[in-house]
């Protein structure tokens, strides 16, 4: 699904580049995690696939299709293929649960009588169908987190991108919220997870990247 060909990012001003001839493959339907330090690029990576930066060098592959060379035009129809879960859940505070979960699919045109229903059904399969009405600041830190998830694979995404999805929860909230991404790669999405959680990592081993100061393992 994601072939990375001799790939290199530098930002502009910074003397290292961020990362260096990075070559590996995401078989369609696998589950990855991306571990390295804070700064060795997990999140650069994670923002070429998703056409937020620009490589300087190489071909990213995506379903066949070279990304680093989209338009501005081209660029949406690889994002519907995307969904990001962050750190930081970024919901909208002043809408309902579902209002947030439904929102992709308004902005894509769906009827929001029909958005909603397809948002309480992606809420109860992430348990949270009876918080539905809520706002974010009324939910759990672990809750929030799976609201972001709900809304980042309603659109049904072939690609999961996840940026330290559990940086801010305690270790049992950490589990679950794997065992989420384990679900919906079971449903058949790809799936890639920026982590430092060590431990759940030997808890549920899968195929794993390691970048250091830029470069792969
Ligand atoms: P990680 O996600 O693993 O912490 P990042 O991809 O955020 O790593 O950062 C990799 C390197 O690129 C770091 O040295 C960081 O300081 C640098 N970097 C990240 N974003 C930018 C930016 N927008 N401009 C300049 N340098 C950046
Ligand atoms: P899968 O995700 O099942 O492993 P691939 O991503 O390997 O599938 O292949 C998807 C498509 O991308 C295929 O048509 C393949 O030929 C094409 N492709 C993959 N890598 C390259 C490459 N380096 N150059 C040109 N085409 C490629």
């Amino acid at each position: 699904m994601i072939h990375f060909q001799n790939v290199s990012k530098a930002y502009l001003g910074s003397k290292q580049p961020a990362l260096q001839g990075l070559n590996f493959h995401l078989p369609v339907g696998s589950m990855t995690y991306l571990t390295g330090h804070s700064g060795a690029g997990k999140s650069t990576l994670l923002k070429l696939i998703m056409g937020m930066e620009r490589a300087n060098g190489g071909q990213i592959w995506f379903n066949g299709h070279d990304i680093t060379r989209l338009s501005a035009y081209e660029l949406p129809f690889l994002r519907r293929q995307i969904g990001m879960v962050h750190q930081d859940y970024r919901l909208l505070p002043d809408r309902s649960i579902v209002d947030n979960v439904a929102l992709p699919l308004i902005i894509a045109g769906m009827h929001p009588k029909t958005a909603r229903e397809r948002a309480l059904a992606m809420l109860d399969v992430v348990g949270l169908y009876n918080r539905a009405a809520h706002q974010p600041l009324h939910l759990s830190g672990g809750e929030q987190q799976r609201v972001d998830i709900a809304r980042a694979v309603i659109h049904k995404p072939q690609l999961l991108l996840a940026d330290e999805p559990t940086g801010n929860l305690d270790n049992a909230l950490s589990f679950d919220i794997f065992s989420l991404f384990e679900e919906f790669n079971r449903m058949g999405m790809t799936v890639l997870i920026a982590t430092h959680n060590i431990g759940l990592i030997q808890q549920k081993p899968k195929p794993c990247l390691v970048l250091e100061q830029g470069y792969l393992r």
